[in-house]
């Protein structure tokens, strides 16, 4: 596949971002300050290093947001299509979920013993993603972590298999295989026991099956942490089959596209998985990661108890403060009061506008490119075919592009998306949203041609 961004294309891209970052330094000097004055405490300035990796502008400090829109430390003020890369797709202080939350703040966040609400959370994800049984860790990493063992230890196989450019979370071994292995920090040990082979491609899927050694199979029903990469039409059912009869455990990994759709790509393909894992915004920035199971998965789980007392080695799964009445409080409300059938049908539709505006205004514009959309999350491909696997997602993506249009965007009020995921639009937005992002982007479209 062949990014179709031209010498002069990039020329006009490189200084646009030049100028456009110089100006957004203009207009955010107390931003500035702050972390020039945290970088005496934190690396960088910031509590998380993604917090200033994820933009090749400065960051700004977070003041405020309420619906879709978030004020910083100079008082200026973004509409936001980057949702935190998808962990605040509810939009900022959503009533519903701060309700909960400050109710059972009163009551306690945390007991190490379940509270009522844990019960209605794992009916609400049993009705959208028909596995029968469920746990909770505080974030969709640690789900994968705790599913993968899971899924070893019920297998007594080591093996994981997954597809090329994914993304499941900061966990060594993952990191191994989304492309990135030379990651400072990493052992060659974090990939031993990893088989990595191309989305969509189930000939390569049935050869790294056949002997019978792989534990579990770990995917998104689609990708989109390379772009968005859709399955071709037989792969579910091919992949289904082909764990069934050599004995792997199906894991697929909703953490994203639970947002696009209701009940993800497990209901959307009537997919049946093993497990399902997720996270992210489902409590609104209240942090939760969720992983559902099998009854087979479940009894063995339940009868391989990890205690205090470790007479008997039970399957170590858990954290000190998973599972907590907070996390509780908040993803009920997220799922039974924000994240519903009526309010994704809505996003749909303005995920629809997006995307239909956004092309029309690309093809006024004489670029070859082509707007992705699933549900509300909207992706600019600059490539002219469909990707197939994830390296053609991301080979589909291109960072001058990207920082060009952030840095645009940001001095005009939108806050668009990081480069491999988004724009997307949130379940706080409104078509005043939609309509000025589309106006922003016809200012940026001509400004680039
Ligand atoms: N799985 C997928 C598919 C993801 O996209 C991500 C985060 N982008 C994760 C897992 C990990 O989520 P978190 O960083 O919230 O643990």
């Amino acid at each position: 596949m062949k990014n179709l961004i031209d010498d002069a294309l990039r020329s006009r891209l490189v200084n646009l971002r030049d100028s456009e970052f110089a100006a957004f330094a203009e207009r955010t000097p107390r931003s500035a300050a702050w972390l020039s004055t945290a970088a005496e405490l934190m690396p960088n300035g910031v509590p998380v290093s993604w917090m200033a990796g994820f933009w090749r502008h400065r960051p700004v400090v977070a003041v405020s947001g309420k619906g879709t829109q978030f004020t910083d430390l100079d008082e200026n003020t973004y509409r936001d299509f980057n949702l935190a890369d998808l962990s605040m797709a509810a939009g900022f202080a959503p009533e519903a979920i701060d309700r909960a939350v400050a109710a059972q703040s009163a009551k306690g966040n945390h007991f190490l013993l379940p509270t009522e609400d844990a019960l209605d959370v794992a009916r609400l994800l049993r009705e959208r993603f028909g596995l029968p049984r469920w746990q909770f860790t505080l974030s969709a990493s640690g789900a994968n972590v705790d599913a993968l063992r899971v899924a070893r230890a019920f297998t007594k196989r080591t093996k994981v298999l997954v597809f090329g450019a994914n993304y499941h979370g900061h966990i060594d071994e993952m990191m191994w295989s989304n492309g990135d292995p030379n990651a400072l920090g990493m052992t060659a040990r974090a990939g031993q026991d990893l088989v990595t082979v191309p989305f969509n491609d189930i000939g390569a899927v049935k050869a790294a099956l056949s002997d019978d050694d792989i534990a579990a199979v770990l995917l998104e029903p689609t990708m989109t942490n390379c772009g968005l990469v859709m399955p071709q039409p037989a792969f579910h059912s091919a992949l289904r089959e082909l764990t069934r009869a050599h004995g792997s455990v199906l894991i697929v990994d909703e953490t994203h596209t639970q947002f696009a759709v209701y009940g993800g790509g497990t209901r959307e393909f009537s997919l049946t998985p093993d497990m399902v894992t997720g996270g992210k915004g489902i409590g609104g920035g209240v942090p939760v990661g969720v992983f559902g199971m099998s009854e087979p998965l479940s009894d063995y789980l339940a009868a391989n108890l990890e205690g205090d007392f470790m007479t008997e080695p039970g399957v170590p799964t858990g954290g000190t403060v998973y599972g907590n009445a907070l996390s509780m409080a908040a993803a009920k409300a997220g799922l039974s009061e924000v994240f519903t059938k009526k309010a994704h049908d809505r996003v749909d539709g303005l995920g629809q506008q997006l995307q239909n505006g956004l092309q029309a205004l690309v093809d006024k514009s004489g670029l070859p490119f082509t707007i992705d959309r699933w549900g509300g999350r909207c992706q600019w491909r600059l490539t002219t075919d469909p990707p197939i696997t994830g390296y053609d997602g991301y080979n589909s993506i291109d960072e001058d592009f990207c920082d060009a249009r952030k840095g645009f965007y940001a001095n005009r009020g939108i806050w668009d998306a990081i480069a491999t995921s988004g724009p997307a639009v949130s379940f706080a937005a409104t078509q005043e949203d939609v309509d000025a992002f589309l106006a922003v982007s016809d200012e940026f479209l001509a400004a680039i041609t």
